[in-house]
């Protein structure tokens, strides 16, 4: 099955960084897959096997763009950047949230998606959902439809996964 399978490729490539990047935080560190062509490409090839019916790929600054833009050409698609406030350049909506450390804020260029677009949203780990649900908003926001929301790990021990039960969410590795 292609969960287990990016659950696997994603377990074996990532590390735990104790006290990161604050006391008491265990960070998980997605580099080593990032590092690594074989496994990071059979992880974008997993994902582009799994989703279907997607019109652009969209992912969450910073990491989640490492894993979209690559993502978004292996599927034939277009990648749309959800940036830090003050990043992106023209017209822009906003969506503020709480982090597991602190609160941000994103944004999203107003023409990016064309309307009802099926918009695959991706970013590399599921923490609280605070990030999640800002970004899903920001592409409804925008006219497009949240088609799938692509996680590669989930820290089941944070209410990440009860905050996004309007969209439909997958996850690789997940965290208990
Ligand atoms: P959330 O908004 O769900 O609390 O946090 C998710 C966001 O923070 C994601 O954009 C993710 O990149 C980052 N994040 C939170 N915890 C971790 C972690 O342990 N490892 C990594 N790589 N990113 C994290």
């Amino acid at each position: 099955m292609i969960e287990q399978r990016i659950a696997d490729v994603v377990a074996r490539h990532t590390r735990d960084i104790a006290d990161f990047p604050s006391p008491g935080v265990v960070f998980k560190d997605l580099t080593p897959l990032f590092a690594d062509p074989a496994a990071f490409g059979q992880v974008l090839d997993l994902l582009a096997e799994r989703h279907d019916g997607v019109d652009v790929v969209a992912g969450v600054e910073a990491r989640g763009f490492i894993i979209g833009a690559p993502l978004a050409q292996r599927m034939g698609v277009g990648f749309v950047p959800i940036r830090k406030k003050g990043k992106l350049p023209g017209d822009v909506v906003s969506a503020s949230y709480d982090l597991e450390y602190g609160s941000a804020t994103i944004e999203v260029q107003t023409d990016a998606v064309t309307p009802g677009a099926n918009v695959l949203v991706v970013d590399d780990v599921l923490a609280t959902g605070g990030t999640a649900v800002a970004a899903c908003e920001l592409i409804e926001k925008v006219g497009g439809r949240v088609a799938c929301l692509d996680v590669l790990v989930e820290l089941a021990f944070l209410p990440g996964r009860e905050r996004l039960d309007r969209w439909e969410l997958h996850t690789g590795l997940v965290v208990n």
